[in-house]
């Protein structure tokens, strides 16, 4: 399988190195060049796999330059991480089904898929005896998977930027808490976006990027996305009834619910996908509009989706436009230049949209609350708000991101105290942290890593 740039100005590339490059060179995202289609038969004897039989099933369509046991190896070793054997869990929520995706070590979905990218990292550094220099943006929970996926590696350090101020304390806490010497915490004094861009722009610098062998943890990483479409293959199987499911995912960079339209192009039965945004609402308006266009950034109870410019959007947009890069670039330079761009004539067809208030996130933790005893964390709330607004013929399955106890500021003022606790979170309290301040500003953040990195 090779892979090619949405911005088509980059050779053709097998998965380790798609992997170890993470944004492409033309500042495009990587995809594979075609997407495996599944025929019906391999369909019908997946569905009594179990998620990580599944998971190396998926996986190896997708990646033929490592060695079939290794990668299975892989696989059983990211997994065997997790709380639960069976990795991922589902709860019936009155009608709604509620797959809970935060079993793993930092009790948000990003373990799904960086407990995999971790060890593939270190798997092919350790082929290639090289250096690899993590550098993340995270509004919150990519940060913590990420530390968690290579914390201690000697091969690996790992610089990770969050927005100072605009995550939750145990966010915080599980980054920068007794971190290990290989793990940088910045805290920006910025926007999730303005860490985001400092990202891209430094990946965009090619000669600062092969110099210090940049690489990349962010949803642009397609092994992100990778590894993100097993739990919605795992679940279209489970709930085939005689209609297909539908997914409702709440959505901040766009990269969940992608890995969802590539499930569904594979051919898993899926009916609709149901983004679901919150105050920080650009792409509820584009799905609604056709109209793309940067707003300011809100501050709401679901921080990990406080973003404006959702960096897979771009993938979406490349196969929404017939795969034209050409055309794609032409709205990607509109936007950077005007702040928005038009897309004529484009069908929403699967994709269903809105965006959740906070006071409507706090009415639907309360209502899940009363009604069933299920304390949903304020991402999943944004989701299951969103879900009473849309009817669908299949199964509705509301993806639950994080673990309620990640956000106890949110869940005790609007739920009461003391409802909900996590022993590795209470673990953290009162343990020294170590991060350092820095201003939103390029150059400083790159003389940071030049003199921190230990190759
Ligand atoms: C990252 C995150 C999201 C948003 O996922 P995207 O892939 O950025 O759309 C939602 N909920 C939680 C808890 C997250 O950490």
């Amino acid at each position: 399988m090779h892979y090619i740039s949405t911005r088509g100005q980059t050779e053709a590339m097998g998965f380790k190195q798609a992997v170890m490059t993470g944004l492409a060179p033309d500042g495009g995202l990587l995809i594979p060049e075609t997407i495996p289609s599944v025929s019906t038969q391999k369909l019908k004897a997946w569905e009594s796999k179990s998620f990580i039989e599944l998971a190396k099933e998926i996986l190896s369509l997708y990646i033929d330059d490592i060695p079939p046991v290794q990668l299975k190896q892989l696989v059983d070793e990211a997994y065997a991480a997790f709380d639960i054997p069976e990795v991922i869990a589902m709860t019936s929520v009155e009608e709604l089904q509620v797959l809970e995706l935060f079993h793993g070590p930092t009790l948000a979905f990003k373990d799904i898929a960086l407990q995999f990218l971790g060890r593939l990292f270190q798997h092919i550094l350790e082929v290639e005896k090289g250096h690899l220099n993590i550098l993340a943006a995270t509004s919150g929970d990519t940060g913590s998977a990420a530390i968690a996926g290579v914390s201690g590696l000697s091969n690996i350090d790992i610089f990770v930027m969050y927005p100072k101020g605009k995550i939750s304390n145990l966010q915080e806490l599980q980054m920068t808490a007794a971190p290990a010497e290989n793990v940088h915490c910045l805290a920006v004094q910025g926007s999730f976006d303005d860490c985001q861009n400092i990202m891209k722009s430094l990946f965009g610098d090619i000669g600062f990027k092969e110099r210090y062998h940049l690489g990349a943890v962010n949803s642009v990483n397609w092994a992100r996305i990778l590894a993100q479409i097993v739990y919605y293959a795992f679940a279209s199987l489970k709930f085939n009834g005689s209609n297909p499911p539908s997914f409702v995912i709440p959505t901040g960079n766009f990269g969940n619910i992608f890995a969802g339209i590539i499930a569904k192009k594979m051919g898993f039965p899926i009916d609709k996908l149901i983004l679901a945004t919150n105050e920080n609402d650009i792409l509820a308006r584009f799905f609604n509009s056709g109209r793309y266009s940067r707003g300011q950034v809100h501050y709401t109870l679901s921080p990990a989706m406080d973003i404006q410019v959702a960096s897979n959007f771009e993938r979406f947009l490349y196969y929404a436009m017939g795969s034209d890069s050409e055309r794609l670039c032409r709205f990607m330079e509109n936007f950077a230049k005007e702040g928005t761009a038009t897309m004529d004539s484009y069908e929403t067809g699967t994709i269903l949209a809105t965006s959740i208030t906070n006071n409507e996130t706090r009415t639907a933790m309360r209502a899940v609350y009363k009604n069933n005893g299920y304390v949903a964390d304020p991402h999943t709330a944004v989701g299951l708000s969103a879900a009473g607004r849309f009817s669908v013929i299949g199964q509705k399955i509301c993806l639950s991101t994080a673990h309620p106890a990640k956000f106890p500021e949110t869940v005790d003022s609007v739920l009461g105290e003391n409802l909900v606790s996590h022993e590795r979170l209470n673990k953290l309290k009162g343990l020294e942290s170590r991060s350092i301040t820095v201003n939103a500003d390029q150059d400083l953040i790159a003389k940071y890593i030049v003199d921190n990195c230990r190759a």
